[in-house]
């Protein structure tokens, strides 16, 4: 409980504990025919959707030419917006990637935020073994479980409360949430274009057929997974090149 500074008691909201990310497709242009459609302005001029989609061998075999060799523009033309919902950690991540994306996420000077906040679910590994740019994640035992997410929620709890005691006597949202924790859940739209998104995931996911390994967090590595199995679905084409190609963005 805690109070205005008139006196008013008002109830404290109680935290809410997740362990997802979760990633939708909420609008989209975006079709293996606009690569070729782009592609094609090359030597053939402008070209109907119909003329396109007229010989599927050939339109494998440019797209799967283009990814080879790195002819990027074409892979440009189309566009996905996610509506993305991972803890503020994640999102700082995120924003490094300045090239072919565009990110609106709510604000905590305009609203007040809510108690979301990220526990490590089951399978996240939580020991880090080896020295820094060679080392691997094993699980942690069920003691070290059973301390992070008590340590976690303790934290939160006790973030969140003194976040509501500064709301609650006048103090603005803007000043009151420098004590929430990257822990926190934020969400955002999050545009970009097919050459984007594979750049973000060659960085951002780590797969058996990638030529440069990475080592992303794995909360981030979350939301790449959900997005590429969502474009996946737009683009088999692409993401088939991507694959066979050694994931390198083009
Ligand atoms: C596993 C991992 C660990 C990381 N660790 C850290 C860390 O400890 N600290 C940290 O600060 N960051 C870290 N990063 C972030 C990383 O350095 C990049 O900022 C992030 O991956 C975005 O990549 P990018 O710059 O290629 O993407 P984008 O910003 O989308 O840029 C795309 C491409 O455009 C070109 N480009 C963009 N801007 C410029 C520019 N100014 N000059 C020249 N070319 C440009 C480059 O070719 C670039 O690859 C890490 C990233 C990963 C994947």
């Amino acid at each position: 409980m805690t109070v205005t500074p008139d006196g008013t008691p008002t109830e404290t909201l109680k935290p809410d504990f997740r362990s997802d990310v979760t990633v939708d497709l909420v609008k989209h242009t975006a079709g293996d025919s606009d690569v070729l459609w782009a592609a094609r302005v090359s030597t053939a001029g402008e070209q109907s959707l119909e003329e396109l989609s007229k010989d599927p061998e050939r339109s494998k075999g440019l797209i799967n030419y283009l990814m080879r060799d790195r002819h990027g523009s074409p892979f440009e033309h189309n566009s996905m917006t996610f509506f993305i919902s991972a803890p503020i950690f994640v999102f700082r991540e995120f924003m490094r990637h300045r090239v072919g994306w565009s990110y609106n996420e709510e604000s905590g000077r305009y609203r007040e935020l809510e108690p979301v906040f990220y526990i490590p679910g089951e399978s996240r590994k939580l020991v880090q073994q080896g020295r820094p740019g060679k080392y691997e994640f094993v699980a942690g035992t069920p003691e070290q479980q059973k301390l992070t997410t008590r340590a976690m929620e303790d934290s939160y709890r006790q973030a969140y409360e003194a976040y509501q005691e500064m709301l609650a006597a006048g103090v603005a949202r803007e000043v009151a949430r420098a004590v929430l924790p990257v822990g926190l859940y934020s969400s955002m739209y999050a545009t970009c274009n097919a050459r984007s998104l594979m750049h973000f995931l060659g960085l951002r996911t780590q797969h058996e057929l990638a030529k440069v390994p990475s080592f992303p967090q794995r909360e981030i590595e979350m939301v790449g997974e959900q997005m590429e199995a969502q474009w996946a679905t737009l683009m088999p084409l692409t993401y088939a090149a991507f694959n066979a190609n050694g994931r390198v963005a083009p």
